[in-house]
């Protein structure tokens, strides 16, 4: 009890302190507080951030257990002695191959072509040999006899592709249609799509195709052929689709698809290098029966294309479709939609899910017009079959041009009535609705700034007002107290 007597008085000098800043403190808390949110508004549509674009990444070279089987006569262990012909699509005068832009295919074959070879060239037990290896000209036919001149296993044709209505995309391979170069050739083609595929391009498949005598129909295919080589012709992407673009824009992709393809013969080969630390000895390729018949092309169009009504959103002009089409020969590749009843047609759409023969997709249709909704299906040969037509009412919403039009216009109207407005605005008699949407546009602009400043100022005044007075309060009591002492001090003496 005495202690608390003696600092009785100290106790008391600082407690109104204490309770200044413990009100400053509550009084600030909720001012900083409302001020950060006003400060810093959440907008009611936060937009969504945009997901990264999956990156392409080059698939490494390490194998993929897929549950296929092993071909039974390629041994498994031992590196067998490999000889491999590439063969840089067309050369020479006259023979540039497909033309696009500034692309010459017969030079992107043959880039392509080196860096397929210089991979090769690092697994063991392979030799690797071009049919040409600078700017000339070879028919079909001495470019096969080539390869079976040097006992060739295998013969890989080297191609860049574009289509005369620049409409196609996607990587294919041509093999031929015949018993065992069928077989064989399939079997790689199928380790060479998938790699293709896990880089990003879009598959069209592996085919064949049968000219008039019934042979096969491509040259470097039939002539090899006739010879019991077996020939894939790879023709990697279209330089003339923008979907495909992006992997051979230039000397460095022409390169990576090189070591891709490598990388495949690799695998097919059950090949193993030291120098890039792979093993595909027991790598499992597709096992692909030797057919006892022709593999023809499919040359029907899909067999199933209709069209089913799922919505149609009156106020943005988004109409969905369900779409059912199948083609039991080469599956379905593509698909394009028209509003106009088949005047005019979407660019080709691709055929995502090829397990799927019905699929639901949006388009995007006109306003104004009576929409007359049909689509066509494409199969993997590019040939199509056209749907029934839906009709549907007009839609009359406003298209983004028109909505900016109409704002444009607003906006106009509405500075032209600023600027008119008289100089002292009370004596107008008259108010009109522009004079009054820019009267409600500054009370609005000055209401939604008031509270944040006027409020934070004078909350901050209040505070220090009393921070101070508190300060002079206890500086008062202090030094009473210390008088009260020297008083009692002096009377004890
Ligand atoms: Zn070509």
């Amino acid at each position: 009890m005495k202690y608390l007597k003696r600092y009785y008085n100290r106790i008391l000098a600082w407690l109104p302190v204490l309770l200044l800043c413990i009100m400053g403190g509550i009084c600030l808390f909720p001012v900083r507080q409302i001020c950060a949110q006003e400060l810093n508004p959440m907008p009611d549509n936060v937009p969504a951030l945009p997901l990264p674009e999956a990156q392409l990444v080059v698939p490494e070279a390490v194998p993929v257990i897929s549950e296929t089987e092993v071909m039974p006569d390629v041994p498994a262990t031992e590196p067998v002695p490999v000889i491999i012909v590439l063969d840089p699509g067309h050369g020479g005068e006259g023979d540039e191959g497909a033309m696009y832009e500034n692309f010459v295919e017969k030079e992107m074959n043959l880039v392509l072509a080196n860096a397929m070879k210089t991979e090769l060239e690092k697994y063991e037990g392979v030799t690797v040999y071009l049919t040409r290896t600078g700017d000339q000209n070879l028919t079909l036919a001495q470019r096969s006899e080539y390869a079976k001149s040097v006992n060739a296993d295998m013969m890989f044709c080297l191609h860049f592709n574009t289509s005369g209505s620049h409409t196609l995309f996607g990587t294919e391979c041509w093999i031929s249609a015949f018993g065992e170069e069928y077989s064989k050739g399939r079997s790689f083609a199928e380790i060479e799509m998938q790699m293709l595929e896990e880089l990003g391009l879009y598959s069209r498949g592996i085919k064949t195709r049968i000219g008039d005598k019934g042979t096969d129909y491509y040259g470097i295919i039939r002539t090899a052929s006739e010879l019991d080589l077996t020939c894939v012709l790879i023709e990697h992407c279209h330089i003339d689709h923008q979907n495909d673009r992006s992997f051979c824009e230039g000397r460095e992709q022409w390169e990576a698809f090189g070591r891709l393809d490598a990388t495949a013969v690799a695998k097919y080969f059950h090949l193993k290098s030291d120098i890039l630390g792979v093993d595909y000895s027991d790598y499992p390729i597709p096992a692909v029966p030797v057919p006892d018949y022709v593999v023809s092309p499919d040359t029907t169009p899909p067999d199933v294309c209709i069209i089913d009504f799922v919505s149609q959103d009156m106020t943005n002009g988004e109409v969905a479709i369900q779409l059912s089409a199948a083609d039991y020969d080469s599956g379905m590749l593509y698909y394009a939609y028209s509003y106009d009843g088949g005047e005019t047609f979407s660019d080709l759409q691709p055929w995502n899910d090829k397990s799927q023969d019905t699929i639901t997709f949006t388009m995007q249709v006109p306003p104004h017009i009576l929409p007359q909704i049909m689509v066509k299906g494409y199969n993997g040969y590019d040939l199509a079959t056209e749907s029934n037509i839906i009709s549907l009412p007009s839609m009359d919403y406003k298209t983004e041009e028109e909505l900016a039009e109409e704002q444009a216009q607003k906006a106009a109207e509405e500075s032209a009535a600023f600027d008119d407005l008289p100089a002292d605005e009370e004596a107008s008699p008259i108010e009109t609705p522009a004079k009054k949407s820019v009267e409600v546009r500054r009370v609005s602009v000055t209401e939604e700034n008031e509270p944040v400043s006027v409020g934070y100022f004078l909350s901050v005044c209040l505070v220090c007002a009393l921070f101070v007075l508190g300060m002079a309060l206890s500086a008062i009591l202090i030094l009473r107290s210390k008088k009260k002492r020297r008083r009692r001090k002096r009377k004890k003496s």
